[in-house]
């Protein structure tokens, strides 16, 4: 193998596994269980719907506020915590077009990592002069978020498990190897297991290694309660969150900008925050910045004694595994399986839509992986199963701007790593709005933009091919080709 190549895939590898995230394509043709908590939930997180919020903005309501925030997921919640921290005399409303957590947020994996550059690698990569400012601020922005789900009462069922990356291809046990040594040039503590140590940690036949990351750099939370308790806080502060009230255009007026919501409610604002993620198409101009890429995930039923002593796992880390198309597993507060990952998909024209969130041959490849990583379940069964949309940028983190003569700020792109990365880009979207000076404001992840994605039909086109190549690149020991490489060169990628 080449130097560069060989030095490049165990980048990716590793990557990918100490994010979150196997999966060579060998089936083990498990029947699908049929779904048997009636009507489809949004997501296991959602299967109860949440405390009733301030009502929908009705047509021809005309309000006044300071800031109007348009998504009550992470962002648009954190978002309305910061700016009510900094001066709680301040007016501001969240227009939410379903429901809180409705998005992203209430459908994720629930791990809650330190990283805002979408792990260690990525960041060294794109980042490498600006890491140690960024590693700084993640890991406090992780302990502030700790402490202030703590300080408020917000049980989110959180858990410092640490996590543990799993090398399912032998090609990966060098990679994670080596990787101990790099992250502790920049300061993350790792310790290798070998493959019996690893399977004594939980108990695959597929673990050829593993890394585990002590607690510190990642938490595990019930995403849902966590956007929940979020929004109770806020309104605890006078913000109003309107669910139900769809945002549809952003006009520029004198001294502000006026919000129109479906059925023809207005609001008008001195500024506005746009936290809409991947569903950001109904704004033009964020077209560009990203691809909405649907990721799947199954929760199963709860485990029996004898099938949770089955798999070991007794410290409940968050797992991953190390392939380009990755999973990432962990264990629900009632003991279940949350199995996700692998599928990466996009349609045509970046579209997002309802229908999408159920893609039943996505479903049957997860479950007959989720066998071959656990023949001991065989029988287990998956009740609940959903899809969301990522906000997918061609640098893997989150990005900012601001439009309207500055009237508009956004925040997105967190590319399948935004739990925690949300509240840091909330703090970072305060300081453009209330605190202009801060040096935070200075950091090129703040004010330089990703390079941006091309229109369709170029877009499906080369989303489609980086795909295959990443899906030919797990097959063939993580090398990857001349098309990977010359992208790793300029920067762009593709992930989930
Ligand atoms: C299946 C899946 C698994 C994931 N796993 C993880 C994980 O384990 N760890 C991790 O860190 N990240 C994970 N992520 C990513 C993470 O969930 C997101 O980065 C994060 O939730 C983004 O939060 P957000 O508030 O920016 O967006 P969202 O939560 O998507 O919120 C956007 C909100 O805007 C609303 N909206 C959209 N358009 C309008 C409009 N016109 N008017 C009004 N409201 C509107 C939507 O209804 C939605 O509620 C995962 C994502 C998915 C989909």
């Amino acid at each position: 193998m080449h130097a560069d190549e060989s030095r490049e895939s165990g980048q990716s590898s590793v990557r990918n596994a100490l994010r979150r995230a196997v999966g060579a394509p060998t089936w083990h043709h498990a029947p699908v269980s049929a779904p048997t908590h009636g009507p489809a939930a949004v997501s296991y997180w959602l299967r109860e719907p949440g405390p009733p919020a301030d009502p929908p903005l009705a047509p021809g309501d005309d309000r006044e506020v300071d800031i109007a925030i348009v998504g009550a997921g992470f962002t648009g919640l954190w978002t309305a915590i910061a700016l009510t921290d900094t001066d709680p005399s301040l007016r501001v409303a969240v227009l939410e077009a379903e429901t809180v957590a409705f998005g992203a947020s209430g459908r994720n994996g629930g791990f809650c990592e330190a990283s805002l550059t979408h792990g260690l690698a990525n960041g060294i990569k794109h980042f490498p002069d600006e890491l140690p400012v960024l590693e700084r601020e993640g890991i406090e922005n992780l302990q502030n978020l700790i402490d202030f789900t703590r300080a408020h009462g917000i049980d989110c069922d959180l858990e410092e498990t640490g996590t543990l990356a799993l090398a399912d291809q032998p090609y990966q046990v060098e990679e994670f190897r080596a990787w101990v040594d790099e992250a502790a040039e920049h300061g993350e503590h790792l310790e290798f297991l070998d493959a019996d140590a690893a399977r004594a940690e939980v108990h695959s036949p597929l673990w050829h290694a593993g890394l585990y990351r002590p607690p510190g750099r990642d938490i595990l939370v019930d995403p849902a309660k966590l956007c929940r308790g979020l929004a109770r806080v806020a309104r605890e502060r006078g913000v109003r969150v309107h669910e139900h009230t769809r945002v549809t255009q952003l006009e520029r007026r004198a001294g502000g900008v006026t919000v129109t919501a479906v059925a023809g409610a207005t609001i008008r604002a001195a500024q506005v925050v746009v936290a809409t993620s991947a569903y950001s198409g109904w704004l033009r101009r964020l077209g560009p910045l990203f691809v909405p890429v649907y990721d799947y995930a199954l929760v199963s039923q709860p485990l029996t004694p004898a099938q949770r002593a089955s798999i070991g796992w007794a410290r409940r880390q968050g797992l991953a595994d190390a392939n380009n198309q990755f999973h990432y597993f962990r264990l629900t507060a009632d003991d279940r399986i949350l199995w996700g990952g692998y599928d990466a998909i996009h349609h045509f024209g970046s579209r997002v839509a309802p229908e999408l969130d159920q893609r039943p041959q996505t479903f049957e490849r997860l479950e007959a992986q989720f066998f071959r990583a656990f023949p001991q379940l065989d029988g287990l069964t998956f009740p609940y199963r959903w899809g969301g949309a990522i906000d997918t940028t061609s640098r893997f983190t989150v990005t900012f701007g601001r439009t309207m003569g500055g009237r508009v700020t956004y925040a997105l792109g967190y590319t399948g790593l935004g739990v925690g990365a949300s509240r840091w880009a909330a703090g970072v979207v305060r300081d453009f709005l209330l605190r202009p000076d801060e040096d935070r404001l200075r950091l090129r992840i703040v004010n330089s933009p990703p390079i941006p994605f091309p229109p369709e039909p170029l877009r499906s086109l080369t989303v489609e091919t980086v795909r295959h190549e990443l899906d030919r690149a797990d097959r063939n020991e993580g090398r990857r080709g001349m098309l990977l490489r010359t992208l790793d060169a300029l920067g762009i990628g593709f992930d989930s």
